[in-house]
């Protein structure tokens, strides 16, 4: 059997059509895909409805926001940072150690996208979570979007689980501080399907009577819950990813007694404090990963808030470097 010069290149164009496919194939299985789980699957197994409570002793109660640490792999290199030798994995890490020792918090929440769709979790999580397991300050951790992915060597019952037995808190919860003077909500908003959160979660929420006499009450999600149109403090420096919040999380939002301010991430390089056009209080705690997407000028950071005992809410924001450093504290309105 022979082929002809017009056979032959249809032979070619085949396997080249054949390979393209395979790369393709090969390269959607290498990385991970920004996947969303059905909602069939995820209703239910996200655990909600657990409540800590923590005594508030001095004049302030101080909560450290992390946020998008997104590790992948303990051995990724960092991205979109100015030259620092061996950058890596370990700056996530050691950036999460110095924010606690350098701000003493009282609580800290994690609001998601902790690991990037891992295949080897456990070292992944430990990558975030070690930093706060020794520190020995309780924690809450929420999923967000890259948490529970295609590719990830556990699904999300197996991250949940693990999450579960870490975290002081793990999924939609809440702290109480004092006789229930603050309350503190941690939502999970979104980790899998965008614009949609649990009704479940809600009522939970929406049922609670112990918060109801709460002088201050603050949340956080992953993703930010509206954009942020007025009263702008720090910077919006990539569009606002805002899957449009179900109007039941809004309401539920606004029922909250006090509500002081709503913390989210998701926006690597989003820095800023603000108002929605509904009159809710957000603030981005911008990105504490070195090895996912950032920006050169932005540092990697978290955010900070003080409650007071009479109800006034101060935030700053942590940023790496050389030495940490405090910018822009103002007073919450
Ligand atoms: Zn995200």
């Amino acid at each position: 059997m022979f082929f002809t010069p017009a056979a032959s290149k249809r032979a070619v164009a085949g396997w080249l059509v054949a390979l393209v496919i395979g790369l393709s194939v090969l390269g959607a299985f290498l990385h991970c895909s920004d996947n969303v789980i059905s909602r069939n699957r995820y209703a239910g197994t996200v655990p909600y409805g657990s409540s800590f409570w923590l005594p508030w002793h001095h004049q302030q109660f101080r909560i450290l926001q992390i946020s998008d640490p997104q590790v992948e792999s303990v051995w990724d290199k960092c991205k979109d940072v100015d030259s620092i030798h061996h950058c890596g994995t370990h700056n996530t890490s050691r950036f999460i150690s110095r924010a606690i020792s350098f701000t003493n918090p009282d609580f800290v929440v994690v609001t998601g996208d902790l690991v990037f769709g891992p295949r080897s979790p456990v070292s992944a999580f430990q990558a975030v979570l070690l930093p706060l397991d020794r520190s020995s300050v309780p924690y809450a951790t929420i999923f967000g979007n890259h948490d529970v992915q295609r590719c990830s060597k556990w699904d999300e019952h197996e991250s949940a689980a693990h999450l579960r037995q870490r975290s002081t808190l793990h999924g939609t919860s809440k702290l109480m501080v004092g006789n229930g003077q603050l309350c503190v909500w941690m939502i999970d908003y979104s980790h899998t399907y965008a614009g949609w959160v649990n009704p479940a979660h809600l009522a939970w929420i929406r049922n609670d009577s112990s918060c109801r006499n709460a002088g201050a009450s603050l949340a956080f999600t992953h993703f930010p819950v509206a954009l942020l149109r007025s009263n702008i403090v720090g910077s919006l420096n990539e569009p606002i990813d805002w899957p449009r919040a179900p109007s039941e999380l809004l309401q539920t939002l606004h029922l909250l007694p006090s509500l002081k301010v709503v913390g989210f991430g998701h926006d690597h390089t989003n820095t800023a404090c603000g108002t929605t056009p509904d009159g809710l209080t957000g603030c981005y705690a911008g990105s504490a990963g070195y090895t996912t997407y950032g920006d050169r000028n932005v540092p990697r950071q978290a955010r900070v808030y003080d409650i007071y005992k009479n109800y006034r809410v101060f935030t700053f924001r942590v940023l790496d470097g050389q030495s940490l450093q405090s910018t822009e504290y103002h007073e919450l309105q």
